[in-house]
C-alpha cells in the first residue's frame, strides 16, 4: 500500500514553494500525502505584494488532536520545511513525539530552513532550537551550506569540511544528511555540489558518502530546496540502502524541471526586460514537466 506522509509546510495560492512543491510531486510518485499548511499566502515573497495568514502553534496542535481522536496518526513519514517561529518549532517537536508513539518507525525528514548565502531569514532563536531539539529527532536532514554552518557553529570551506560536517551531523541523530548545495571557497561559480552521507548500513556494506557536481543554471529560482527535500524523501524510500542512486534520481528530476523552467523564461526575458525581473517571480514548471519526476 502507499506510504503515508504528513507534510507540514507553507502554502501559496499561486506558485510553487513549500507544500505546493512537495505534495504534488510526492503524490505523483505514489505517496499518500496528508498536509497541514503552516501559512496560506497569495504567493511567495519574491513578489512585490504578499497577503495571507499564519497558522500558530496552538492551531497546529488542535489539528493534531483532531487526527489523534480519530486514530489517524499512523504515518510513515513526517516532512517539515520553513518554520517561522520558535513556538511553532516547539510544537513540531511534540508532533514528532506523538507520531513516533503511533509508529516507532516514523521517518522524520527535516529541512532546517533558516537562511541562505550568509543571511538568516528566520528569528534568531531558531538555529539553536534546531540544533538542540530538532536535529536529534530527525531521520533525514537536508540543510544547505549556510544552514549546516548554523547548526555546526563553524564555516564549511573545503570539501573536507563538508564531509566532516555531514559526519558531525550524523553523530547527532539523523541517519542520513544531505548538504543540498555547497560551494567550496575560491571555487568557480559554474558548479554547485551536493554532499551527502548515511550511516544506514546496506547489506554487508558500511556507511556511504556521495559527492555530486551540478552545473549552475543562470538565474535564481524559488522552491528548489523544497522540491529537492520531497524528491529525496521519495527516492530514499524507493531505493533503500542506495544513497548515491537516490540522490542522483532526486537531483536529476529537479534539474530537469529547472532546465525546463529556465527555458520557459527565455521568451519573457527577450520581450520584457531583465532576466532578474522575470525570473524573480518565475515559478517552477512542475506540472508541465511532471514526467521528469518519475523518470528523471
Ligand atoms: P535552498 O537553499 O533553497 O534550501 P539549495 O540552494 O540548496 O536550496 O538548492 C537546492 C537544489 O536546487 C540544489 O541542490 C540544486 O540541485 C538546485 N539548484 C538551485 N539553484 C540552482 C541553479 N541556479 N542552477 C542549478 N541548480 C540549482
Ligand atoms: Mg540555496
Ligand atoms: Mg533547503
Amino acid at each position: 500500500s502507499a506510504p503515508r506522509v504528513l507534510s507540514i509546510q507553507s502554502h501559496v495560492v499561486h506558485g510553487y514553494v513549500g507544500n505546493r512543491c512537495a505534495v504534488f510531486p510526492l503524490q505523483r510518485l505514489g505517496f499518500d500525502v496528508d498536509f497541514i499548511n503552516s501559512v496560506q499566502f497569495s504567493n511567495h515573497t519574491g513578489y512585490p505584494t504578499v497577503k495571507g495568514g499564519v497558522l500558530d502553534g496552538d492551531a497546529l496542535w488542535e489539528l493534531l488532536e483532531g487526527l489523534q481522536k480519530n486514530d489517524l496518526l499512523q504515518y510513515d513519514y513526517l516532512v517539515t520545511g520553513y518554520i517561522g517561529s520558535l513556538s511553532f518549532l516547539q510544537k513540531i517537536v511534540k508532533v514528532v513525539e506523538v507520531l513516533r508513539r503511533h509508529n516507532s518507525n516514523l521517518t522524520y525528514v527535516c529541512d532546517p530552513v533558516m537562511g541562505d548565502e550568509g543571511k538568516l531569514y528566520v528569528p534568531g532563536d531558531l538555529p539553536s532550537a534546531y540544533r538542540d531539539t530538532v536535529v536529534p529527532l530527525a531521520s533525514i536532514l537536508t540543510p544547505n551550506q549556510y544552514e549546516a554552518e548554523q547548526l555546526l557553529g563553524s564555516p564549511i570551506s573545503s570539501f573536507e569540511d563538508a564531509e566532516r560536517a555531514c559526519e558531525t551531523l550524523l553523530a547527532r541523530g539523523p541517519h542520513t544528511v544531505v548538504l543540498t548545495s555547497f560551494s567550496p571557497e575560491n571555487a568557480d561559480a559554474s558548479a554547485i555540489w551536493v554532499i551527502a552521507a548515511t550511516s544506514q548500513q546496506q547489506q554487508g556494506q558500511g556507511s556511504s558518502k556521495v559527492k555530486l557536481r551540478i552545473p549552475h543554471i543562470e538565474g535564481s529560482f524559488t522552491g528548489t530546496g523544497d522540491l529537492l527535500t520531497a524528491l529525496l524523501l521519495a527516492w530514499l524510500h524507493r531505493l533503500p540502502g542506495d544513497l548515491p542512486g537516490a540522490v542522483e534520481h532526486a537531483i536529476a528530476g529537479l534539474q530537469g524541471v529547472l532546465r525546463a523552467t529556465a527555458e520557459s523564461c527565455r521568451p519573457l526575458v527577450a520581450a520584457s526586460g531583465t532576466r532578474e525581473q522575470v525570473c524573480k517571480a518565475r515559478e517552477l514548471c512542475l506540472i508541465q514537466n511532471q514526467g521528469l519526476l518519475e523518470a528523471p
